[in-house]
């Protein structure tokens, strides 16, 4: 449920409405606009059900809200959220491009990547320290080495750098390295985590899970913000269906609707979206064409060597074509990269 207050409401009218609220055990949340102040019900709502809300002194009118999700919900708040990523901004009208290999593998290649993705116009650097591997005796990633290497590529490029962190162990560890917190598609719904990384002071990125539906892609999100972290950005990253040409389906359609339902960022992951180098630009050209705020492309100057994902990481000169074209396709689409 949301109080949305009277633009004449006096603080004491909000305080006295919300010390109502919490009297019977229910949490608020509130967002203060320029012209007026909404309070949404969060938690167990149910109980403020019998409290004559409307008749309270400065309540303009009390919208109940049918959807599961409110914080990251546009009802409780119209406009974009901006996400300042060490003052790289992610949202509204600005395009982001994330790139760089799928895993740290070593110093010398990731410096190498890192540094031709940032001439190459990028504004965030990727990297896998922490691999979610389907087999344990895969390339599981450097751990703690892996994010020094990324934060030596933060120094040199000064592009912020975004990482995944798989266990709520590792959140305190990675939080001291990284500028935005990556959750794996596979880590979507774990709920310990997203309190985790709730309770911590950078950026979070949540990936949508394999198998997840939009709603609860958004509900995910809702852990974290609902846990104090409002740094929240979204990728689209595809989903399991009966498809075997690619690796997963890339669902574009869920960019425009996660818009009109969450004021909250979203980008495109291409490479995982599809699995395949060959078409992960044509999907980068659509992404932006369906609105999404950024892209998150894999990179690696020889994906034959590459230790994980070679089949859908791009070369250097596909990366520089892809770059050229998003960035055309970009300022068709009036956003600003
Ligand atoms: C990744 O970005 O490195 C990754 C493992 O992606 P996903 O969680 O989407 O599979
Ligand atoms: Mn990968």
């Amino acid at each position: 449920m949301m109080i949305i207050m009277r633009e004449s409401a006096t603080d004491n009218d909000i305080d006295h409405l919300i010390e109502k609220v919490k009297e019977v055990g229910v949490d608020v949340h509130v967002s203060k606009g320029a012209f007026a102040t909404v309070i949404g019900l969060v938690g167990d709502t149910i109980k403020a059900r019998d409290l004559p809300l409307a008749t309270f002194p400065g309540v303009e009118r009390v919208v109940p809200i049918l959807k599961p999700f409110k914080l990251v919900g546009r009802e409780f708040h119209p406009s974009d959220s901006i996400v300042d990523v060490r003052g790289v901004k992610v949202g509204g009208n600005n395009f982001t491009v994330m790139a760089g290999p799928c895993s740290v593998e070593s110093r010398d290649v990731y410096l190498d990547i890192a540094k031709f993705v940032a001439k190459t116009g990028a504004q965030i650097l990727r990297g896998g320290a922490f691999k979610p591997r389907s087999s344990p005796y895969s390339f599981q990633g450097l751990g703690e080495e892996g994010l020094k290497i990324m934060a030596e590529a933060r120094d040199v490029t000064g592009l912020p750098i975004v990482t995944e962190v798989m266990d709520a162990r590792d959140v305190d560890l990675v939080v001291e390295y990284a500028d935005i917190l990556q959750i794996g598609a596979r880590n979507m719904q774990n709920f310990t985590l997203l309190k985790y990384v709730g309770q911590a002071n950078k950026p979070v990125m949540i990936k949508r899970g394999l198998s997840s539906t939009i709603e609860e892609f958004l509900m995910a999100a809702e852990y974290v913000v609902s846990g104090g972290n409002n740094d929240v950005i979204l990728c689209e990253r595809g989903i399991r269906t009966f498809e075997t040409y690619t690796r997963n389906t890339l669902d574009l359609s869920c960019v425009p609707i996660v818009k009109k339902l969450s004021h909250l960022p979203i980008i495109v992951d291409p490479s995982h979206g599809v699995g395949r180098w060959d078409i992960v630009e044509p999907m980068s050209i659509a992404s932006v064409a369906v609105g999404a705020h950024g892209l998150m492309i894999e990179v690696h100057p020889n994906p034959e060597e590459a230790l994980s994902d070679g089949y859908e990481s791009l070369k250097y000169d596909n990366f520089e074509t892809l770059m050229k074209n998003v960035k055309q396709a970009v300022r068709v689409f009036g956003k600003g990269m």
